[in-house]
């Protein structure tokens, strides 16, 4: 029976491998896309943090600019700075300097120098002065060279700081020096706070750290870099963040934290001195887009799971109606069976003598016809000698049993390929489609022999009579019929148990 439902199963398999493989896949895509939701929020981190620095930056240029400005603007005040007059400089400037503390906590320096970078008067130490910078604040050497304002991180004897370092010039146009006000990193760090949940950690690069005051104390390391004070929360993500990865998602205390490692802060030529990193909780969207993807990913199971049910329902169906078919056709071929076997019964009725077993009159017409066709072969003819005596004797019944035995002898004797009918009666013809006369002859003679020599059936001895003709080209199943008959006739009318040719 042909197997549907090994079938099924095999096309089942391969149908659900395929949904399997497509659910892996869109499982997989869903990852992707949390991923790059990640991504993007770690992008915009940068880019908004980096505007954020960028405006502070900007603030206070205008801020402290225009307090320059004005100082240079004030006669007086001019006047004091030419005459390298610190004291009275400082008393003047004092409550300016605490009320500009007051509005920035951040502002930790402001700082004048001459012309030649020497100190003429720090603000937030007044009694160190004198000192000349040159070495030590590029950046103030640079203005002073180049008179313009310039603005950016540089390490001094007060540590990092944000140096808005201008030049003065008097209206008039007179060099006196520069004014340097210095603002410390934490200020960017509270810009940034203010605008989002964002922490961020100062790192200073460890080989400016030589003219650090706290450069002579070990500091955390990380790479190229030290932390001066790490904050609690600093101390216990540093381990998990990747360092060689500018943009990464880590976990800590339970919360989700995307970190930045890339944002550089440089000195006035442009030269990487110190990075913030940042650390942006995004537990809340990391908790939402999870359930969200858990659903998503939900939804794709509970589809694939249900398109493999429908298909499982509609393969089982159609593998229903085609068992239910192949039923049908192996009922059709069963009969169709039984009616061949009958059309062979039938056809063998209609060829094979019932009593002999021999083919009957009917089939040895259609045969020797062909045969004669090819004009080669030999017939054998023969007849039961004294036949009808037997059924005198011994009744109908027991002549009928002598035929069907002298049948069964000649039968042993022939060959595969040798031909055996019964003519009609007591007579019977055997055809040698290959055979010569003469093979046919030592064939009938043998045959002859074997009957004469057989046991006595019921006291009854036999013997037979034989016709031996050579199939000839032209002959027609009359002709040859006639001369084999001929043939048999003369062997009966010459004593009978003989063979004529
Ligand atoms: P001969 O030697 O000249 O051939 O003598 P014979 O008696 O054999 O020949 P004859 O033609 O006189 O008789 C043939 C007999 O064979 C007549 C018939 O009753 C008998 N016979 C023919 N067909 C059958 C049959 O199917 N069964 C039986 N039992 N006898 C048959
Ligand atoms: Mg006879
Ligand atoms: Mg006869």
């Amino acid at each position: 029976m042909y197997s549907t439902r090994a079938i099924k199963w095999q096309h089942l398999f391969f149908v659900f491998l395929v949904v399997l493989l497509g659910t892996a896949l869109e499982l997989y895509y869903n990852q992707k896309i949390r991923q790059a939701q990640l991504e993007e929020k770690l992008e915009s981190l940068n880019v908004l943090t980096a505007k954020v620095i960028a405006q502070a930056k900007e603030d206070l240029l205008i801020r402290y600019g225009g307090i320059t400005q004005h100082y240079l603007n004030e006669p007086y005040l001019v006047r004091l700075i030419e005459a390298l007059d610190r004291e009275a400089l400082y008393k003047a400037l004092v409550e300016d300097y605490a009320l500009m503390q007051k509005t920035n906590p951040s502002l930790q320096i402001m700082h004048f120098v001459d012309t030649q970078n020497v100190t003429l008067l720090r603000m937030h130490q007044s009694q160190q002065f004198g000192d000349n910078l040159s070495e030590l604040r590029p950046i103030m050497a640079h203005v002073n060279r180049t008179k313009e304002a310039t603005h950016a991180f540089e390490a001094g004897k007060n540590g990092l700081t944000y140096r808005i370092t201008l030049p003065l010039i008097t209206p008039d146009g007179r060099h006196l020096g520069v004014l340097e006000f210095g603002v410390e990193p934490r200020y960017f760090a509270e810009r940034i706070a203010a605008f989002s949940s964002v922490r961020s950690q100062l790192l200073i690069r460890s080989d400016t750290l030589g003219i650090h005051p706290e450069g002579a104390h070990p500091h955390l390391q990380v790479g190229a870099f030290s932390v001066i004070h790490p904050d609690a929360f600093f101390e216990g993500v540093v381990d998990r963040i990747d360092w060689s990865v500018g943009k990464q998602e880590i976990a800590y205390e339970g919360r989700s934290y995307l970190i930045d490692t890339e944002l550089a802060l440089n000195n006035y030529r442009g030269e990487e001195v110190a990075k913030l990193l940042l650390a942006q909780d995004v537990s809340d969207f990391v908790r939402q887009s999870a359930e969200r993807f858990r659903l998503m990913n939900f939804t794709s199971i509970t589809l694939s799971i249900a398109l493999m049910i429908m298909l499982y329902l509609v393969f089982t169906s159609y593998t229903r109606k085609i068992d239910r078919s192949y039923k049908e056709i192996a009922r059709l071929s069963r009969n169709s069976q039984r009616l061949s076997v009958e059309n062979v019964k039938l056809s063998q009725k209609a060829h094979v003598d019932p009593l002999t077993h021999c083919h009957n009159r009917t089939h040895f017409n259609d045969y020797i016809e062909a045969t004669i066709q090819s004009g080669r072969g030999a017939v054998i003819f023969f007849d039961i000698d004294h036949f009808k005596q037997i059924n005198d004797h011994y009744g109908h019944d027991q002549g009928d049993r002598v035929l069907r035995s002298i049948a069964d002898t000649v039968r042993d004797h022939l060959r595969e390929e040798d031909y055996f009918a019964r003519w009609g009666g007591e007579e019977f013809v055997i055809v040698m489609a290959h055979g010569t006369a003469v093979q046919a002859k030592r064939k009938a003679e043998e045959l002859r022999k074997v009957i004469e020599a057989r046991p006595v059936v019921d006291g009854i001895a036999l013997t037979c009579s034989f016709g031996v003709a050579q199939i000839k080209k032209g002959d027609t199943v009359h002709t040859l019929i006639e001369r084999v008959d001929a043939l048999l006739y003369r062997a009966k009318n010459e004593g009978r148990n003989r063979v004529c040719i």
